[in-house]
């Protein structure tokens, strides 16, 4: 059975005790409304951690739009019966004054790779997501983490935070995993209307052949303005950015003359969908 824990202090004494037994803790960082990507997490943190935590804490300090923050997708009970059917050994819940308690003055702001993309869109974004990963490598004390891909930024921010702050977890990250149609697994996606989640599946689909025409050579502001208009034709109401950048620093690149990494995040209706892949 996988045990609830709500207390940082309780997480701390159970995984204290794990490591007397000279256990591998592997951690999962997720807000929730759990899916197969999710899930994806879960599988490679068994294979590789003798103990496996997931957390689920919705961290208001990273959501820069309060309407998205109240429409978050919560439904624990559903999440906790995913996560016991994987063996997952604790879920780790806290409320909010847990990990935000009274007179907590901290932020933790990473630089540089944090500030273009979603940086740009989402102000004060990175900083609620270095803080919360921080502390959450605080209490869980885990060995190992495991990041999707999904969120290509985010794990580029986290890699810089650990070495930066010398905090002692290795950062794995796992591919990104797509419903049949191509679409990118999201909490939000049960938030798309029917009409919403016909059209959605454009946007993989145009990343895959716009990184294909780059990947031959082409130009990233042509190749990108062509794809961002059928973005928009395809039934998106806008882009925030579709942009060709380096792997890991996410320097802008006019060519994929070096691995490079095709990011996007556009909306449909009310809900901003995120994809990025591979050239
Ligand atoms: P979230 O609950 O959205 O904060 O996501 C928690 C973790 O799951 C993050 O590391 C995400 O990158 C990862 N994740 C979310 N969606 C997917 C997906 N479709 N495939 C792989 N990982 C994902």
């Amino acid at each position: 059975m996988t045990q609830v824990i709500r207390s940082s202090a309780e997480l701390r004494e159970k995984v204290a005790g794990w490591k007397r037994s000279g256990m591998l803790v592997g951690v999962v960082p997720t807000m929730g409304a759990l899916h197969d990507g999710h899930l994806s997490l879960v599988r490679e943190a068994r294979r590789q951690s003798d103990r496996v935590i997931v957390t689920i804490f919705v961290n208001p300090m990273q959501f820069n739009n309060a309407d998205d923050l109240k429409k978050y997708p919560r439904d624990e009970g559903h999440d906790l019966a995913l996560l016991d059917a994987e063996g997952v050994d604790v879920l780790f819940a806290p409320e909010v004054t847990e990990v935000y308690p009274e007179g907590f003055a901290t932020k933790v702001s990473v630089s540089g790779v944090s500030e273009p993309l979603e940086g740009a869109f989402r102000p004060g974004h990175f900083d609620g997501v270095a803080t919360v990963v921080a502390k959450l490598f605080g209490m869980t004390q885990a060995g190992r983490a495991f990041f999707g891909e999904k969120d290509w930024q985010q794990l580029q921010v986290v890699r810089r935070l650990v070495e930066d702050l010398n905090i002692p977890v290795r950062i794995i990250g796992c591919p990104t995993i797509r419903e049949a149609d191509g679409l990118a697994m999201s909490s939000r996606n049960v938030r798309l209307s029917a009409a919403e989640r016909a059209a959605a599946p454009a946007l993989h689909r145009i990343l895959e052949a716009a990184a294909a025409t780059l990947h031959g050579g082409a130009s990233a502001r042509e190749t990108l303005l062509d794809a961002e208009a059928e973005i928009l034709e395809a039934g998106f109401r806008e882009v925030d950015y579709l942009d060709l950048r380096s792997v890991e620093g996410l320097r802008p690149l006019e060519r994929a003359t070096e691995p490079a990494r095709l990011l996007v995040a556009a909306w449909i209706g009310d809900v901003r969908l995120i994809d990025n892949i591979a050239v």
